[in-house]
């Protein structure tokens, strides 16, 4: 299906605009496999005249899509869902290759899409459209309307599940939407537009735009644009928060995160180790769900002991996939250096890689645990975006929910306990927006919201679930009165 793209043996990431495929404007670089260092795909980048080509592409389109009725909208949303799954394994291995983690980490993300666009494709029976009479005659109901024209920003980390956060819910309400995915990770868009295609949607109403900052500058600027969606890290997301809605937009930003989890002296001896270390380490620890402080209270080394000794055993390219970059390993490892600097102990130190010679030049980095971490060094506060684990020792619960509460993410955090009221008081007092008990990665499950709260998320409201349906529409409120005929003459 991709080859359709490749010139001279790069895959060429183009712009999808009322159903064509557009070189936009300028070259931008190259995207390199993650595992072997191999260049795969050239990228571009579209400025202001390539997104106002792709507005007015939606444009001619977007009335009558509104219009389609939602059924049958909803069915072209559910052959999109045939089409993922019946090319899951092409789907999998094309976002293994861009973005290094393991086909069947790739193929969990998309299954995760499957579900959000499983809760658009039920919004027919779902909607709670009620009408209620007010008085005699007189009756109050919804009306749910899209905004237009509206586009969403992802980052490289989940490409494909992340735009299918947005797009389903953006297009079940009838929005044309343009999608400008990362420029680390754009291959899997060609594939995601042209299966969209594939199951039916008419021409413009999914427009790609390939492109970096520039572009999302201009899609910010455009004035038909009506709301803006971005998911990525927190500098970025502030910026276009900021951006959009100086533009009158409406905005949702999803920024970074630093997730903590909390280890009770009572937590389950069997599993906790094991949940905790599928928490840092899946997807090479790049996800904004991961765990990367785990708050050690009290006497837990039986639990820390287990973990280290699984961590050691991971294999490159077996249990952990690669890192996206070479910038993202070279600041990693600076990261485990800096922290033994600070004055941590290293108890695994996953610089050190053995892979076989066809994946030498890959982004390896195995899973890394400090312990003694302190809670004011670089490795306790920043977002490595990596698996790497610090462990910071705390006397009470009072003090790691103290330390936990400090961090300006909220996102995820995760207590490990077999204890109900320290459950509660975690769930209670703990600064994020997504709660794990026993449960290293916190994702609910749709329909509940994926969202955070404070520095992980700019703008009101959640990206999946209800959240998603109101972020991407209007309600409108209809009051209604008809005034009976005296005469009570029907035909007149
Ligand atoms: P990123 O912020 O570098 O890029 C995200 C998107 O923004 C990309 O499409 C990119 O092209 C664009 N972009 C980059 N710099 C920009 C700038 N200066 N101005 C405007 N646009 C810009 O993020 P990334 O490296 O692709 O993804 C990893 C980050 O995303 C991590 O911080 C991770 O925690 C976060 N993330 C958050 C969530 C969440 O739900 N909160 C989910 C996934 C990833």
């Amino acid at each position: 299906m991709l080859s359709r793209f490749v010139s001279q043996e790069l895959i060429d990431c183009l712009n999808f605009v009322g159903g064509n495929w557009l070189k936009p404007s300028e070259e931008l670089s190259q995207i390199k496999n993650p595992h072997t260092g191999k260049a795969i795909a050239r990228t571009y980048r579209s400025n202001a005249q390539d997104i106002h080509k792709a507005v007015v592409a939606a444009k001619a389109v977007q009335k009558d899509w509104a219009q389609m009725s939602v059924r049958e909208r909803a069915h072209i949303l559910n052959q999109f869902r045939g089409w993922i799954l019946e090319n899951l394994t092409l789907l999998s291995q094309t976002i293994s290759d861009e973005c290094g983690k393991l086909p069947k980490e790739a193929q969990d993300g998309l299954l995760k899409g499957i579900e959000i666009l499983e809760f658009a494709i039920s919004l027919p029976c779902s909607e709670k459209l009620y009408k209620i009479p007010v008085s005699r005659g007189v009756s109050c109901e919804y009306k749910r309307e899209p905004l237009g024209i509206v586009a969403g920003i992802t980052p490289s980390n989940f490409p494909a599940m992340v735009p299918l956060w947005m797009i389903p819910n953006a297009l079940i309400v009838g929005n044309c939407f343009i999608w400008k995915p990362s420029e680390k990770t754009s291959i899997t868009s060609l594939l995601i537009a042209e299966g969209l295609k594939k199951s039916g949607l008419p021409d413009g109403v999914l427009t790609v735009v390939q492109g970096d900052k520039v572009t999302v500058e201009a899609l910010c600027e455009h004035e038909d644009i009506k709301a803006v969606a971005f998911v990525g890290s927190t500098p970025v997301a502030k910026d276009v928060y900021k951006r959009a809605t100086a533009q009158g937009k409406r905005a949702l930003t999803l920024g970074g995160a630093k997730n903590h989890i909390i280890l009770m002296p009572d937590a389950d001896k069997e599993t906790t180790a094991d949940a905790i270390l599928a928490s840092f380490t899946g997807c090479a620890g790049q996800r904004c769900m991961a765990a990367s402080v785990l708050l050690a209270v009290g006497e837990v080394d039986l639990i820390i002991n287990s973990l280290v000794d699984k961590a050691k055993e991971f294999q490159p390219k077996v249990n952990i996939g690669a890192v996206i970059t070479k910038e993202s390993l070279n600041k990693l490892t600076t990261a485990i250096g800096t922290a033994q600097k600070e004055g941590a102990k290293i108890l695994v130190d996953g610089r050190k890689v053995t892979i076989a010679k066809e994946y030498e030049n890959g982004n390896w980095l195995n899973p890394t645990i400090l312990d003694n971490v302190s809670p004011q060094s670089f490795a306790a506060k920043e977002e490595l975006f990596g698996p790497i684990l610090s462990i910071i020792r705390c006397k009470n619960l009072e003090e790691a929910i103290a330390i936990e509460n400090k961090n300006p993410y909220g996102n995820a955090a995760s207590v490990f306990t077999t204890r109900g009221d320290v459950a509660e008081f975690v769930s209670e007092n703990a600064s994020a927006g997504m709660i794990g008990i026993n449960v290293g990665i916190p994702v609910p499950r749709e329909p509940f919201s994926f969202g955070g709260i404070n520095a992980s998320k700019f703008g009101h409201g959640d990206i999946t679930g209800e959240g998603g349906i109101e972020f991407w529409s209007n309600r409108k409120k209809i009051t209604t009165k008809w005034i009976q005929q005296k005469s009570k003459n029907w035909m007149s």
